[in-house]
């Protein structure tokens, strides 16, 4: 997505440790008019898939699961990474551990709002390893629901998420690819 590659050359900062810093328009800050673009993407790009819901991990992954599903017209989900009196029992969970966090979280869904009947599309942020895909893809086995695919907004191609999800056999379409962030500069892969 042209757009969002020009943003990330614009705004992007490249931190230590392999991290992409986005909080002016996607991870603090956030650009509604981009989110709406990147939902009208996303829901291109799997306008055919049958999409009854869509679920995220709180807090990044809201903004773009949000738009996908104004745009597909669906529900929103996200995993919730911390219990509160009103997340205690009937829930569906999965250990996280957190790329940038560096700590495990367990993710919560209130078990009412997934069911087998559902063909949920998974939305994320960022893709590196590939834990939050992973943890909602058990959560997914849990319920029984069949699973879309995954819409990511920044891809690490070097990272192993991707080609995790891809030896499921699911279907992945993520709107910018990082090659490398070698001297802290941001370098994409070259259009499929
Ligand atoms: P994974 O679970 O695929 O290893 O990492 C994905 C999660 O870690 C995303 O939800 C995102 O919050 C965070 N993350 C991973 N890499 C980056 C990065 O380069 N920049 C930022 N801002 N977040 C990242």
């Amino acid at each position: 997505m042209k757009l969002l590659e020009e943003r990330i050359k614009r705004d992007g900062i490249v931190l230590d440790h392999d991290v992409l810093k986005v909080n002016s328009f996607l991870n603090h800050q956030i650009d509604p008019q981009l989110m709406l673009q990147i939902g009208d993407e996303f829901a291109a790009a799997f306008e055919e898939d049958q999409v009854t819901k869509i679920v995220t991990v709180e807090s990044s992954g809201i903004a773009p699961a949000l738009m996908a599903g104004l745009a597909l017209n669906v529900p929103v989900v996200f995993a919730r990474k911390h219990k509160s009196l009103t997340l205690v029992d009937h829930l569906y969970t999965a250990d996280v551990y957190s790329y940038t966090k560096k700590v495990t979280n367990t993710i919560s869904v209130d078990q009412k709002f997934l069911t087998a009947a559902d063909r949920i599309l998974i939305i994320d942020d960022f893709l590196a390893n590939g834990q939050a895909v992973t943890g909602l893809l058990d959560i997914a086995k849990q319920v029984g629901c069949e699973v879309a695919g995954v819409g990511i907004v920044i891809e690490k191609t070097y990272q192993q998420g991707a080609q995790l999800i891809k030896d499921a056999g699911i279907k992945l379409v993520s709107l910018a690819r990082i090659d490398s962030l070698a001297d802290h500069q941001v370098h994409f892969a070259p259009e499929d």
